[in-house]
C-alpha cells in the first residue's frame, strides 16, 4: 500500500492524537501511525490529572491555555470527557516547600492562577481526616482538574479521519529522506507513507524515532508504577500531591470514588521496562496510609507501570530539526496529558504557519538543558 497526505504523525497517544486533531481543524490531511493501540503508551496509563501550577511562565502559560481546551472539550468535541474541576494541593511539609511554593505562587498569580497557599485548618476542611503532623500548609489551585484520557483520543481520532486516516497495529520501522528532506515513511507490515512532514509523537520512544533520520534526541523513558484502588466513599476531590521523598501523588476518581496514583520512584528507573513490582503495591499503600490514615485498609485492586519520558530539564521539545519537514513533539516529562491539547494546537499552529502561535523557545530540541523546571 502507498498512502500520501499532508502530515504524518507517529504515535497515537495524546501529544500525536491532539497534533493530528489540530492539524486537521487547520485543514490539512493527517495519517497518523500507531504500533499498537490508541492510548496504548504512557496515555492509557496515566492517572488523568491535570494542573496550571509549574514554575515557568512559558509551562504556566501551556498549562493554562491547556486546561481551557479541556475544558471547552464537551462543547468542541461533542462528548463528555469526564473534566472535573477537584483542584490540585501540593502539601509542604518542611519550611523549604512552604517557601517554594509561595514564591511559585506569586509568579503563577501574576498571570492570573487562582493558586493559594492555604494553612493546616483550611487543608483539614478539604481534606478530612487528613494526618497533619509535620504539615504546615500546601498549595492549592480550585480550577486544576482531571478528565478521561482514552475518551478524549477517541475524539480527536474521529476528527483526524475526516480528512485523514488512523492506523493502529501499524509499526513505524523507517523514515526516508531525500536530499534532506523527510519524504516518507515506512512500517513493519511493508506500507509506504508518504508526506512532505513527519511529527514525532512517539512519547517514551521518540528517540528510537529521531535515529531513524540520525537525530539525537534527548528524550528518555523512565518507569513508573501506579495503582486502583476499590471504590469507597467520595471524601476528597483534589489530587493530593507529597513531594517528600517518600511522598506520593494521589485523587479520588469522581465518579464511583475510587483512588488512583502514583509516586516517583528513588532512584529512578530509566528504559522501556514495563515491568510491576510487589514492592510498589505495599509502599503506595503505606504512603497513602501516612497521609490520610484511614486508607490504610483500602484494597488495592490494579497496578500497573508506564513511561515518563523524560528530558533532562523537565521541558517538553517541540521543534522542527535538522531534517527538513522533521518535527519532534515529545518529552513531555509526566505532564504529556495535561499539557496535550495546548502542546498538539502549538505544533499544529507551527507547523502549518511556519511560526509558533508565541514564543516557545524553552522547548527548542537544541537548548541548554541545563535549567530544572522544579514542579516536575
Ligand atoms: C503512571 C503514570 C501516571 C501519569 N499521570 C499523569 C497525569 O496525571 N497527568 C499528566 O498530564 N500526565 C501523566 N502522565 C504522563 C503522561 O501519561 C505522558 O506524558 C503522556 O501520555 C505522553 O503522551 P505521548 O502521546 O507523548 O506518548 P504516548 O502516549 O506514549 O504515545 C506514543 C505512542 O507512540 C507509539 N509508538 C512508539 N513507537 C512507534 C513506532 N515505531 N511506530 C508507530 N507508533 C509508535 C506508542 O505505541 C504510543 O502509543 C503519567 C504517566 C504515567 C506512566
Amino acid at each position: 500500500m502507498k498512502v500520501t497526505s499532508d502530515v504524518i504523525v507517529i504515535g497515537g497517544g495524546i501529544i500525536g492524537c491532539a497534533t493530528g486533531y489540530y492539524l486537521t481543524k487547520k485543514g490539512l490531511a493527517v495519517n497518523l501511525l500507531e504500533k499498537n493501540y490508541l492510548t496504548a503508551g504512557s496515555t492509557g496509563r496515566c492517572i488523568g490529572g491535570i494542573r496550571q501550577q509549574f514554575s515557568t511562565e512559558l509551562s504556566i502559560k501551556v498549562a493554562m491555555e491547556s486546561m481551557k481546551k479541556f475544558a471547552a472539550m464537551k462543547d468542541e468535541l461533542g462528548r463528555d470527557v469526564e473534566f472535573h474541576r477537584g483542584g490540585y494541593l501540593f502539601l509542604a511539609h518542611s519550611e523549604d516547600k512552604k517557601e517554594s511554593y509561595t514564591k511559585l505562587i506569586e509568579i503563577q498569580q501574576a498571570m492570573g492562577l487562582d493558586v493559594s497557599y492555604i494553612d493546616v485548618s483550611e487543608i483539614e476542611k478539604i481534606v478530612p481526616g487528613i494526618d497533619t503532623t509535620d504539615l504546615l500548609g500546601g498549595a492549592y489551585c480550585p480550577s486544576d482538574a482531571q478528565a478521561n484520557p482514552f475518551l478524549i483520543v477517541d475524539a480527536y481520532a474521529r476528527v483526524i479521519k475526516e480528512r485523514g486516516n488512523v492506523y493502529t497495529y501499524k509499526e513505524v520501522t523507517a523514515v526516508d529522506c531525500q536530499k534532506g528532506k523527510v519524504n516518507s515513511v515506512r512500517t513493519r507490515d511493508g506500507d509506504t507513507f508518504y508526506a512532505p512532514v513527519v511529527v514525532n509523537a512517539a512519547g517514551p520512544y521518540a528517540r528510537e524515532i529521531g535515529q531513524m533520520v540520525n537525530l539525537d534526541i534527548p528524550i528518555y523513558p523512565e518507569r513508573h508504577e501506579a495503582m486502583i484502588t476499590e471504590q469507597m466513599e467520595r471524601f476528597f476531590d483534589m489530587m493530593i500531591v507529597d513531594y517528600r521523598p517518600d511522598g506520593c501523588y494521589f485523587n479520588q476518581k469522581w465518579g464511583k470514588g475510587s483512588i488512583i496514583g502514583c509516586y516517583t520512584p528513588i532512584p529512578n528507573v530509566p528504559g522501556h521496562d514495563l515491568g510491576t513490582s510487589f514492592e510498589f503495591g505495599k509502599e503506595m499503600g503505606r504512603r497513602m496510609g501516612r497521609i490520610i490514615p484511614k486508607l490504610r485498609n483500602t484494597k488495592i485492586i490494579r497496578q500497573w507501570s508506564g513511561s515518563y519520558e523524560m528530558t533532562q530539564d523537565g521541558n517538553p521539545i517541540l521543534d522542527s530539526s535538522d531534517v527538513d519537514g522533521f518535527w519532534v513533539v515529545g518529552g513531555m516529562c509526566g505532564h504529556g496529558f495535561m499539557l496535550g491539547p495546548e502542546i498538539g494546537w502549538i505544533a499544529a499552529t507551527y507547523i502549518s504557519e511556519g511560526k509558533p502561535p508565541y514564543d516557545i523557545a524553552e522547548f527548542k530540541l537544541h537548548r541548554d538543558f541545563s535549567s530544572i523546571e522544579v514542579m516536575k
